[in-house]
């Protein structure tokens, strides 16, 4: 798939964690500025508080923000992921945030799930040109017998 110069990225933080994403972003505002943002609910509007970019905004995380970004992902409208995962503290919608990654790895998204995965996406040549990102077609997956 190809996959524009132009990304559509999405933006997610845990509570702990909003303020490291801000200070990244803050970092790299003019290369992220160039991208269509999306962002679950409350790290949207953190995001929107502290700094003057554009987001499309989501229902917050436990509200059901990261299925929709997993559904963005499957139908191929996100392009590349950067969630600041709190490793420390256990989500009441922690399922859904396994979903989330196990999603972005099913159609290989370029995920960071912390700081320095971010510096080194933000950092790639790949992030500011447009990419072949190969899917796999799934062929045997979908072609397996069920048994009758
Ligand atoms: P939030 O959701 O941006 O609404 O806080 C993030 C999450 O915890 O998934």
């Amino acid at each position: 798939m190809k996959v524009p110069a132009q990304k559509r990225i999405a933006l997610v933080a845990h509570d702990n964690k909003k303020f490291a994403l801000v200070n990244w972003l803050t970092k790299n505002k003019s290369s992220i500025a160039q991208h269509i943002l999306y962002a679950t609910g409350t790290t949207g509007k953190t995001i929107k508080r502290e700094l003057e970019l554009e987001i499309i905004p989501l229902h917050s995380g436990p509200l059901g923000g990261d299925q929709q970004i997993g559904a963005k992902i499957a139908e191929g409208n996100i392009d590349l992921l950067i969630f600041f995962l709190d490793p420390l503290e256990a989500m009441p919608h922690d399922s859904d945030v396994k979903a989330l990654v196990r999603l972005a790895a099913v159609w290989n998204i370029p995920m960071a799930c912390n700081e320095a995965t971010a510096d080194f996406l933000i950092s790639s040549p790949n992030f500011n040109a447009s990419y072949e990102r190969r899917i796999d077609d799934f062929k045997a997956y979908k072609e397996r017998k069920i048994p009758k």
